[in-house]
């Protein structure tokens, strides 16, 4: 099918916005700061969710950076996981064809349990789902392992909110390091308590499903993103143990874990900034492609309210791929998109110039 009809589709099914281009035109400096605080709320298209909004108002408090408190258990498992995934790279070349599949299959299932649920359904309410998708999301989430949804949606709504301070827990500023993985081997900045503890998260709380995620996680992850993905190649179509193990499961997490992190790292620090440039995420179409579309992170952070995370749709993106797809099957819907014309409003106002139309 050519890709103008993929588009057509794709874009027929999605809700109309609300959006209308912010009138910023002929303003003078001090009506510009103005027009500016009060459009990060006016181009907003939820009415029920504002904590993701970046608060310009606040800053990091005068003083000594606290010592970094090491914690040791989650810099072993962190460091045996990796040398682990290490061996299941060696294992790679000799494992059966179905353990590849299965592999790339987890991997992608998983991501998107990051992607489609904890990130643009849980942390943003860029979309609404109905049950069984809520459910599948819910499972594919436990697959990848990274927290459960209300602590990721947590953590995530505080980063949108206070990007690159202290209170931000991946904080970018600290560097490529800290912002990768550094941040979950030490014990959190007492500004990401403090503020993380502002946010409203009555939505999560209220939705039973991933409370009930949160009470039985530890043993849900067990079973998810470890013994099952070993079991099944070894029992179903005699794969060795070693291969399951080092391969579908620890290599196929880990690489899920990278993917992932490097939005949070590669995406703050390298890429234009075409959307904003007084922001420090950037658009990235390799983390784009680990990451299963989450790498227009310019766009993500200037409007954390669309579904597709980037200004268009299927443009490496199968996140947005999937979730057009159960829109299809009515499993999905309300999906937010802003205008095209806010968007080329914005780029005109606080773009760094290197947009290219097109
Ligand atoms: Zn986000
Ligand atoms: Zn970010």
């Amino acid at each position: 099918m050519p890709a103008h009809m993929l588009q057509e589709i794709s874009s027929s099914y999605v809700t109309t916005t609300t959006i209308k281009a912010p009138p910023n035109e002929g303003l003078h400096d001090g009506e510009q700061k103005l027009e500016k605080m009060s459009l990060y709320s006016a181009e907003d298209i939820r009415p029920e969710m504002k904590d993701d909004i970046y608060d310009h108002s606040y800053q990091d408090a005068e003083g000594p950076t606290p010592k970094l408190e090491y914690v040791w258990r989650n810099i072993i498992l962190m460091g045996l996981l990796h040398l682990g995934a290490l061996y299941g790279v060696i294992l790679v070349p000799t494992c059966k064809f179905y353990t590849w599949i299965w592999a790339y299959v987890y991997y992608l299932i998983s991501g998107l349990g990051i992607t489609a649920g904890a990130h643009r359904l849980w942390s943003h309410r860029t979309y609404k789902a109905r049950l069984p998708l809520r459910l599948f999301l819910i499972i594919a989430n436990t697959m990848a392992f990274q927290n459960d949804v209300y602590e990721w949606a947590r953590d995530h709504r505080a980063h949108h909110k206070f990007s690159e301070t202290h209170a931000d827990p991946h904080n970018s500023r600290r560097g490529f390091f800290f912002s990768h993985v550094g941040w979950l081997l030490v014990r959190k900045h007492p500004a990401v308590k403090e503020k993380g503890g502002t946010l409203d998260l009555s939505d999560l709380k209220a939705e039973k499903l991933v409370m009930f995620q949160r009470r039985y996680y530890k043993s849900a992850v067990l079973l998810m993103c470890f013994i099952l993905p070993t079991l099944v190649p070894w029992f179903c179509w005699g794969e060795t143990f070693a291969h399951s193990l080092y391969v579908a499961s620890l290599l196929r997490y880990t690489i899920v874990l990278n993917a992932t992190w490097l939005v949070n790292s590669a995406a703050h620090l390298y890429g234009y900034r075409p959307y904003d440039k007084n922001i420090n995420s950037r658009e990235n179409v390799l983390v784009s492609l680990g990451a299963v579309g989450e790498g227009f992170h310019n766009y993500h952070h200037t409007f954390p309210y669309d579904y597709s995370a980037s200004e268009y749709r299927w443009h490496i993106n199968f996140t947005t791929f999937f979730i057009d797809c159960m829109a299809v099957l009515g499993l999905a819907y309300d999906r937010k998109k802003v205008s095209k014309a806010a968007v080329l409003a914005r780029i005109k106002r606080t773009g760094d110039g290197s947009y290219k139309s097109g």
